[in-house]
């Protein structure tokens, strides 16, 4: 987890690319992301912190998301779940409970990394495709659920 000072200063720069600022809400947004474990949805958001008001939260996280500072991960559930963005935080993959809808942050595995490079380079020799970054979500039944 990046340090507080760090997070903010990094924050800071993209936001001001947009022409936007660190304000004291998008602070309290970032403290909440960092804070979890696991990416959280806006209801929880609101929950985690009082006086918080809904709609300056989504305006806050779209605008964070578009500096590059916040990923939002969509499942097949009805709510977005919003994290800091993987190059603050560390590579990692995500469990999506299907009963729940909880989704958990996974480490990346360093043989399942190996095994991924080797998939990176079959479609790059097949497809002609260059891929960037990857994502994997497991699908499946969380520890509560099972
Ligand atoms: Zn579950
Ligand atoms: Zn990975």
């Amino acid at each position: 987890m990046a340090r507080t000072a760090d997070l903010h200063q990094t924050a800071e720069q993209r936001l001001r690319r947009l022409n936007q600022r660190l304000t004291s809400g998008r602070v309290v947004l970032l403290e909440v992301l960092a804070a979890s474990d696991r990416p959280v949805t806006i209801p929880e958001i609101l929950e985690s912190r009082t006086g918080l008001a809904q709609s300056s939260v989504y305006r806050n996280l779209v605008v964070l998301e578009e500096a590059g500072v916040v990923d939002r991960v969509v499942t097949r559930d009805e709510f977005a779940r919003y994290e800091l963005a993987e190059d603050l935080t560390g590579h990692h993959h995500h469990l999506v409970c299907s009963q729940c809808g909880v989704v958990q942050d996974l480490p990346a595995h360093p043989a399942l990394e190996t095994a991924l490079r080797t998939a990176v380079g079959d479609a790059r020799r097949r497809k002609g495709f260059r891929a960037e970054e990857h994502r994997l979500d497991l699908i499946g039944v969380c520890s509560d659920c099972a």
